[in-house]
């Protein structure tokens, strides 16, 4: 049996019950990736030996009687964003193109007691700042779908690397989309879970206050799988949440029972911004839903039109305070001949940093400056809070929303990179979910008039995964879009 078309809930149960060893499965991954991987280009670093020793290792144990984790043997790659052990550490720059972390990032240890069999870290734009992963300062990754255009971002690599079947499931890190758009472009499954389900300790920071990690997958219950690893409370990062107060479900479990009294909020005026395929798609799916006995009821966003300006004040200040580390002193680069110490942090700096950290940078920092924080970031937060009241007030008539990932399919590498403002307006569907903190997810709906996947984004209050999963699965589960491949794929 080959074990590239199985799903990881699939692979891990034919791992435990020996039908397949892990070994095989790592073989086969690594076979996949010396065949696509030169077009694809979603990995900066892959771990062979220490793959296959760590396959060997589980393989012996399930040989033996021992206890396994939940991903025994299951491949998995991991976005460059997030801290590990061995091998560098680059968040896609070449400021940290050399840097080796002293320790794994929370959701890696998680993997690691899992038995997971990590293969290797996927390219990114430059610090997650991108939606197209051209922003990387490494390599440069296609969509497996068209290899002339882009895979979307910022975790374009692990998105890319799931639909190529280079690896069943994936990590990647979400901002204001770069979990949920890249899975739409690359057409497959992508959770962005509540701010605070999954701890960040180790995850490189971007926008510390709108970043989460959440997983890839094919299917809803691959991403469901990854969510139970992840989840939970860590001391070691204060901002994941106490689970008293929220606690952690069982994701898988339950996921094919349908939700019986549903009812999904539309928002027509805002999802009119959308291409036309892309709005048929989602008409197409909301049709579905009524079908399956929901009721669909309109609400009204009025904020999220001015989300994408608070969103790119307030993630652009706090980039401009976590990315004040990289200063040639502490980690990564350092200018090879400063004059003086000055130099030290201006060169390293202006050396190995890429065009779109920097201008993030200079945007953030003017607007967190005295005389123009009061304008910029301090209205930015106060939109912040309208939007997230938009969804309080929507979640009162609705128990999910449904709208499109992005107002497009995966556009032509090059054709957004001159100019950021049009990069930053496909963004308009995602980022309000980052803004208010509450969980997203991105399942292949259809495919436009160039065969380009579609996705379809479903959105629920805060902490309510599990039900967000079983929504999202009875989409799935009457629909074969998940199914369907790239053509190199074949
Ligand atoms: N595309 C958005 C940006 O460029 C989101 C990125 C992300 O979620 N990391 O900031």
């Amino acid at each position: 049996m080959s074990s590239r078309n199985l799903t990881a809930v699939e692979l891990r149960e034919a791992i435990a019950s020996r039908r397949i060893r892990s070994v095989e499965a790592v073989q086969e991954t690594f076979a996949q990736i010396d065949r696509l991987e030169p077009t694809v280009g979603a990995f900066i670093s892959l771990f062979r030996d220490q793959a296959m020793a760590r396959a060997q290792d589980v393989d012996r144990r399930i040989a033996a009687g021992e206890p396994v984790g939940a991903l025994a043997g299951v491949p998995v790659a991991v976005k460059d964003v997030l801290c590990t052990s061995f091998g560098a550490t680059t968040c896609g720059s070449r400021i940290l193109e050399q840097f080796h972390a002293p320790y794994d990032a929370t959701a890696i240890c998680k993997l690691l007691n899992a038995d997971a069999v990590i293969v290797g870290k996927t390219n990114m734009d430059e610090f997650a700042m991108g939606s197209s992963t051209e922003n990387s300062g490494l390599c440069k990754t296609v969509n497996p779908w068209a290899p002339d255009r882009v895979p979307g971002g910022s975790s374009g690599g692990s998105a890319a690397a799931v639909a190529a079947r280079l690896c069943p499931v994936a990590l990647g890190s979400d901002t204001g989309g770069s979990i949920r758009q890249p899975a739409s472009f690359c057409g497959v499954v992508g959770l962005k879970p509540t701010y605070g389900r999954v701890s960040r300790y180790g995850l490189v920071a971007y926008g510390s206050s709108l970043d989460q990690i959440g997983p890839f997958g094919r299917t809803v219950a691959d991403a469901a799988l990854m969510l139970n690893v992840i989840a939970g409370h860590d001391r070691a990062d204060s901002t994941s949440v106490d689970e008293t107060v929220a606690p952690v479900d069982d994701y898988l479990d339950g996921i094919d029972e349908p939700v019986e009294v549903l009812r999904i909020g539309v928002a027509p005026a805002f999802n009119a911004g959308a291409d036309e395929s892309v709005r048929a798609a989602i008409d197409a799916a909301l049709d579905l839903y009524r079908n399956a006995g929901a009721q669909i009821v309109e609400i009204e966003m009025p904020h999220l039109d001015y989300a994408i300006a608070a969103y790119y004040v307030i993630a652009t200040a706090e980039a401009s305070s976590n990315l004040a580390r990289y200063d040639g002193v502490h980690y990564g680069y350092r200018t090879p001949d400063p004059a003086d110490y000055v130099e030290v942090y201006s060169k390293s700096r202006e050396e190995a940093l890429g065009q779109e950290v920097k201008r993030r940078i200079m945007l953030g920092t003017y607007a967190l400056s005295s005389g123009y924080y009061d304008a910029y970031y301090l209205k930015a937060l106060k939109v912040r809070n309208l939007i997230r009241g938009d969804f309080v007030k929507a979640f009162e008539t609705c128990d999910a929303i449904v709208m499109p990932v992005a107002p497009t399919t995966a556009f032509r590498i090059g054709e957004k990179v001159d100019d950021p403002l049009k990069m930053y307006l496909g963004d308009i569907y995602t980022i309000s979910a980052n803004l208010a903190g509450i969980p997203g997810i991105s399942v292949p709906c259809g495919l436009d008039e160039n065969n380009l996947p579609i996705g379809l984004q479903v959105l629920t209050p805060a902490f309510s995964e599990a039900r967000l999963l079983r929504i999202a699965r009875m989409y799935e589960a009457a629909t074969d879009w998940h199914t369907k491949k790239p053509a190199m794929v074949q």
